[in-house]
């Protein structure tokens, strides 16, 4: 099953290298100031993970310019979280793919894997299904797709893309990491039709 990964700490301390990848690279471009980035990182208390969930990975990377009169704060994207968001992105994507499909698991179901409530997992599914294909992001990255995903199908038709090897760990990788530009301020935006 998908979401057993999930349930295992492992996979956070996976997931949370992967963010210390993402924030270096930002650390490394430096800011639009052309000040040094310094590391400004919080801790988040995100539901949906693992019982005892290292604090550790609870932290959201984020780093913060160095010059006097800058002092922007900066976001690396994140396979964890979801902007601003309590549940965690894998969270988000996996109990609305579920909802889907030839035989939809039930929101009480979902409800007891993930902890969430009928009307926050009906909002993940209008995230996915109606707001998500209208994003920059989706506009630009749905080419990167032959054949063409179904978007009536999103986010099925994403986990489906993703989820070909036989490992889990690999597929769920290979998914965040193309999720993540929409993670940081602004991912979620809305394309202008033209
Ligand atoms: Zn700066």
């Amino acid at each position: 099953m998908h979401g057993s990964l999930l349930r295992d700490v492992a996979f956070w301390w996976f997931l949370l290298d992967i963010d210390r990848e993402f924030a270096q690279s930002a650390r490394e471009n430096g800011c639009s100031c052309g000040g040094h980035l310094h590391a400004s990182n919080y801790f988040r208390n995100p539901r949906g993970g693992p019982d005892g969930l290292p604090k550790e990975c609870c932290l959201r990377l984020s780093l913060c310019c160095g010059r006097e009169g800058c002092r922007k704060r900066l976001t690396p994207p994140s396979v964890r979280f979801l902007g601003a968001k309590v549940y965690l992105l894998s969270v988000i994507f996996l109990a609305a793919a579920m909802r889907q499909g030839p035989s939809p698991r039930a929101m009480r179901e979902l409800g007891t894997l993930f902890g969430a409530d009928r009307r926050t997992i009906a909002r993940w599914q209008v995230l996915w299904q109606e707001h998500f294909p209208q994003t920059r992001f989706w506009r630009v990255e749905r080419a990167c797709f032959v054949p063409a995903l179904d978007v009536a199908s999103l986010p099925q038709a994403l986990l489906q893309a993703f989820f070909t090897s036989r490992n889990p760990r690999d597929d769920w990788e290979r998914l965040l990491r193309f999720l993540a530009p929409i993670t940081i301020a602004g991912g979620l935006a809305v394309a202008i039709r033209r």
